[in-house]
């Protein structure tokens, strides 16, 4: 079992994750004629994004491929989040020459943040992209690549504040056929000073609750046992039938009364089905309610995890990033979940090591944050200053490299002690598991998570992908629990 598990490297998984992790279109070929493949980069929100792109150019006679160069049209869905996202989606650009030279007249589109922080400056830098969407002009991609087919280059990067594309029946892509993710909301009214998203995905706006649910039930009559509710900050999640309300501030304004909140919102997928596991990403501090918590303790089927990212220890450096809350206000928090949830439930978060004027002392602050909260996953970075934010306008990014490098270290490795001490308290104990699937290295096991989102292995024995079973955890490491199934 042990060389089943070996132990992740973290700091690779970390890059990996945000900045190389990609997914590519399937094949789904219906003899109709054009091809799109689609690579996407990034966030869960831009995986779905994807999905949603495909249905729409789906409804216009597109088949998806996995091969690029079977595709007539190719669409790179990009993330802007650090550096080296936009780096990583620039050679794959220049990759994309040698398919251009095989095949002249293939359209070459870049969507996503990038698409929508550079704008039609892509098109003066990248001599081989045709085609330029942003986030909320998805509905417009057919037109566009109409625009291209007559000879033009075509750019939208227009950012609505009523687009959820609620009515668009996402296709699947690169699934497992067990779990999916639903997005409830898009943009983001809060102005970290070091975040794009607010820059390249506009302001907040919620999904029509009675569409999420809907699409809930799909999926759970499709064979689906767990959907991810997405959104940048699901906490402020708010929705008013008074269609004229624009966004939580007017709704809050209006004082609406049938206002659904994100509590009531997972209280209505709760219902759909027991048998349907509901996560959702990501939480905010500063608006995470105990009526959420309470929700989330009422349904089993409510997996009792949640990805409450921190930034940092530190109030000073909180308020430079401009997070609206301090260490003891995110500390309270963590408590009310420990209090609501139990030491069971799983909490993640995002580190930044190295922000603007960050000093010795500040920095440790983070790392005892780590020791009061005892994470049991978080995303680690070093400060990437992005251009155009809040940050990059007002402060020097004065951290020197190898500072920042060393800290994130420090962070990593507080990280990867806490992740093998909260992993050891499962050992010896009964986990249900939802099965995603084989596990990486062998056929003979299969892996899933529990309500915690920790991934579990356990031989296959007489089960199979899609079933929920108990495992008896005995083994662990920092990354992955290791057990066997038990009758229930
Ligand atoms: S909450 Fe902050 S970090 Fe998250 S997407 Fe919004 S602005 Fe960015």
């Amino acid at each position: 079992m042990a060389d089943l598990i070996k132990d992740i490297d973290i700091i690779e998984e970390q890059e990996a994750a945000q900045c190389e992790t990609v997914k590519v279109s399937e094949d789904d070929d219906t003899g109709r004629g054009r091809k799109l493949y689609i690579e996407s980069y990034g966030c869960q929100m831009n995986f779905s994004d994807s999905e949603i792109v495909s249905s729409i150019m789906k409804d216009h006679g597109f088949d998806t491929t996995s091969n690029v160069d079977n595709a007539d049209v190719i669409f790179i869905n990009t993330c802007s989040i650090r550096e080296k996202a936009e780096v990583t989606v620039r050679n794959r650009l220049n990759h994309f020459q040698g398919v251009k030279k095989r095949k002249p007249d293939t359209t070459i589109g870049v969507l996503g943040c990038m698409a929508e922080r550079l704008k039609s400056k892509l098109l003066e830098e990248e001599k081989i992209v045709d085609l330029v969407a942003g986030p909320d002009a998805y509905r417009d991609l057919p037109n566009l690549v109409q625009q291209v087919d007559e000879g033009h280059k075509a750019v939208n990067t227009f950012l609505s504040r009523e687009e959820t594309y609620a009515d668009i029946s996402p296709v699947r892509l690169d699934s497992n056929g067990v779990t999916a993710f639903i997005s409830i909301m898009r943009g983001c009214d809060n102005m970290c000073s070091f975040c794009v998203v607010p820059f390249t995905r506009g302001r907040e706006r919620s999904r029509d609750p009675h569409s999420i649910v809907a699409e809930a039930k799909e999926l759970l009559n499709k064979g689906f046992r767990e959907v991810t509710l997405l959104g940048q900050n699901v906490d402020s999640y708010k929705w008013s039938p008074n269609a004229a309300l624009k966004g939580k501030a007017q709704i809050e304004k209006a004082g609406e009364d049938n206002v659904v909140n994100f509590a009531h919102l997972l209280e209505m997928v709760a219902k759909v089905s027991p048998q349907l596991r509901i996560r959702f990403s990501t939480s905010h501090p500063k608006d995470i309610t105990d009526e959420v918590l309470h929700t989330m303790k009422k349904y089993n089927n409510i997996c009792k995890y949640i990805h409450l990212p921190a930034q940092s220890g530190n109030s000073r450096v909180l308020e430079l990033m401009n997070r609206t809350y301090d260490r003891e206000w995110y500390l309270e928090r963590v408590e009310s979940i420990r209090r609501i949830l139990g030491q069971e439930c799983g909490i993640s978060s995002d580190m930044i090591a190295g922000f603007c004027s960050e000093t010795e002392e500040e920095h440790l602050d983070t790392l005892t944050l780590m020791d009061e909260v005892k994470y049991d996953f978080s995303y680690m970075f070093f400060y990437s200053e992005r251009p155009g934010t809040l940050a990059a306008k007002k402060f020097p990014d004065d951290i020197p490299l190898e500072i920042k490098k060393r800290r994130l270290n420090e962070i990593i490795d507080k990280q990867r002690a806490h992740s093998l001490e909260r992993n050891q308290l499962d050992v010896g104990k009964t986990h249900e598991v939802l099965i995603e699937g084989y596990s990486k290295r062998s056929d003979d096991f299969l892996q899933g998570r529990n309500s915690a989102n920790k991934v579990i292995i356990f031989p296959k024995s007489k089960y199979k992908k899609g079933q929920f079973v108990n495992v008896y955890v005995e083994d662990c490491t920092a990354a992955t629990l290791s057990g066997y199934a038990v009758e229930s």
